[in-house]
């Protein structure tokens, strides 16, 4: 079978940093499960979609011409690397993430990145929906106030200025309803292996994670 590492958590925790290094590590495949919801929140946005219309935001969802090359997501044609990042994509990619419809369309789509020599997924509900069976489930924790600076350094380094209050409200809110819905909450797998990042470097996480896969 082929090889599963799955890394869930809260928003802005790092997953999608530290499985890119793993990832690289190993020379595994990378799923970046939240890009498919920000994706459908950007096409819903940009549609006029509105939330009361679950079938037609699983349709675009179930439509979704994504590609992922070398760091850059692409939307058919064109580069949505940054217009995926945006907040306002991100406050709506936690919405639709909560319709069962929208779930169950990215769920094919997903299952279809476990390709060999291994996957490493990140997420929400990659250790407890999609890849259960995944050889290592690491759940991937850091306190508010570090995720919030980190968010802030990053756009920061972007130039573009941001409040770390606002930021902190933000993923708190997004949290709160990815931990509250009723499909897929946000929540460790029962085997996970808690990983508490905020007074870590990158590359200590990393080890850590590569010293339990080979364990
Ligand atoms: O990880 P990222 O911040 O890009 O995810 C954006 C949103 O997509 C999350 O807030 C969450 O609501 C949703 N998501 C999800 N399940 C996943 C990945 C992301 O519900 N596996």
């Amino acid at each position: 079978s082929i090889p599963v590492i799955t890394i869930d958590g809260p928003s802005a925790s790092g997953k999608g940093t530290l499985a890119d290094l793993v990832a690289a590590k190993l020379g595994y495949w990378v799923l970046d499960s939240g890009a498919l919801y920000r994706a459908t929140a950007l096409a819903s946005l940009r549609a006029g979609v509105s939330l009361d219309n679950e079938h037609d935001i699983a349709a675009l969802a179930s439509q979704l011409d994504l590609h992922f090359e070398g760091g850059q997501v692409f939307l058919g044609h064109e580069d949505v690397t940054h217009a995926l990042r945006d907040e306002t994509v991100g406050a709506m990619s936690s919405k639709v993430a909560a319709l069962p419809a929208v779930r169950l369309a990215l769920h094919s789509l997903q299952l279809a990145f476990r390709r060999l020599p291994g996957l490493v997924a990140d997420g929400r509900d990659m250790g407890t929906m999609l890849f259960p069976q995944a050889g290592l489930k690491v759940f991937l924790t850091a306190s508010a106030a570090t995720r919030a600076e980190r968010r802030h350094k990053q756009l920061i380094s972007k130039g573009i200025s941001a409040s770390i209050a606002d930021l902190r409200e933000d993923l708190e809110a997004r949290d709160l309803r990815d931990q509250s819905r009723k499909v897929s909450p946000l929540k460790p797998a029962a085997d996970a292996l808690m990983l508490d990042n905020s007074s870590q470097t990158i590359e200590e996480s990393v080890d850590l994670v590569l010293s339990w896969w080979a364990d």
